[in-house]
């Protein structure tokens, strides 16, 4: 065959492999988990401290209540037996425990040191409760640079607050791909240096951050402290219950997503970082395959895909997958795009 007469057969092959993977159902991850609008993450600080034992009295017992998963910054050299057994429990109940540094100190300070406040602390909450934290929370949200740098190459880590929280304030969205400079809102009982302070107004800053992710569809992290407790702005029980019921009623409708800091810091590293390549592999069925690059291979968990048709088997690494949701328009589930690549059959 000559040069001039292979164009168009190769043009005819591009065109029906094409014609062919536009006819099958599209697939692509979701936003968020289950196909949620929006994302929420609760976080209190300063676990271990006397002052927050309303924590483990309210907080715990309450959230367990309703299925709603939270975070727990840990500040490690306050914690005594009876706290890292409650911290151990409340990993086996789902939540995520964090690193908010060995003392309570001021990072700004001469005396800070990463060695001290970062590693060190990570190094006995392994110890202690046989857990690696992947999240950081400097105490008075003040940092340097450096020591963001430092929390950058610490194994495991996926992020941390933002510092300087005043240019930080907000809900979290697909531009902010930063996940070391997570913006946030601070509950305070007055609701000072909240972006809701001024539109407050009676209402409760608490579901005011969360409805603001149920309304945009980006991630809302709620920093607060303890709850019905002598710690600092501790949220009083009657609002702390109002708002674990708010956000339970939008988890039911799927407004919204609430999971630990982690779990939703990896979720939208895993879309961003492990870009998906559908192809049609006859009339019936696709393949999906994923850019596992070492981004993708530090960040990567399960995550939702929609189909946008009726499937028949989803299969991973010769595991078949059961889809969470199947109907005529739009099936649903479950996987890691570092398992392998996964073929979805019509
Ligand atoms: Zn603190």
């Amino acid at each position: 065959m000559k040069k001039k007469e292979l164009l168009p057969a190769l043009a005819l092959m591009t065109l029906s492999t094409s014609s062919l993977a536009a006819s099958l159902p599209k697939v692509e991850m979701a936003f968020w988990q289950n196909d949620a609008y929006g994302a929420y993450s609760i976080n209190h600080d300063d676990f271990c401290v006397d002052n927050t034992f309303g924590l483990i009295k309210y907080a715990l017992p309450e959230l367990k209540k309703r299925g709603l998963k939270a975070a727990f910054g840990v500040i490690a050299s306050d914690c005594k037996d009876e706290h890292w057994d409650v911290l151990k429990q409340a990993i086996n109940d789902g939540h995520e425990i964090y690193n908010h540094a060995w003392t309570h100190v001021t990072p700004n300070d001469d005396n800070w040191s990463n060695d001290e406040q970062i590693k060190h602390p990570h190094q006995v909450i392994s110890q202690k409760l046989n857990y690696q934290p992947t999240f950081y929370a400097f105490t008075m949200d003040q940092g340097s640079d450096d020591a963001v740098n430092y929390l950058q190459n610490m194994p495991g880590y996926v992020g941390t607050r933002a510092i300087n929280y005043v240019n930080n304030t907000g809900v979290n969205f697909d531009e902010d791909k930063n996940d070391f400079a997570v913006r946030y809102d601070l509950y305070t009982v007055t609701g000072q240096w909240s972006i809701y302070e001024k539109k407050k107004e009676g209402k409760d800053i608490l579901n005011m951050h969360a409805d603001m992710a149920a309304r945009s569809g980006g991630w809302a992290y709620r920093t607060a402290h303890g709850v019905e407790d002598t710690s600092w702005n501790s949220i009083p029980l009657a609002i702390y219950l109002d708002h674990l019921d708010h956000i339970q009623a939008k988890v039911q409708d799927n407004e919204l997503w609430v999971a630990p800091v982690s779990e939703v810091i990896k979720y939208r590293a895993t879309r961003r970082e492990c870009a998906m390549t559908q192809t049609a592999i006859d009339q019936h069925s696709v393949k999906l395959s994923f850019d596992d690059s070492p981004a993708c291979k530090k960040v990567a968990s399960d995550v939702t895909f929609i189909v946008y048709g009726k499937v028949s088997q989803i299969v991973q690494n010769q595991k078949a997958l059961a889809p969470t949701a199947n109907t005529e328009k739009q099936a649903m589930f479950n996987a890691n795009p570092l398992d392998g690549e996964i073929t979805v059959k019509f």
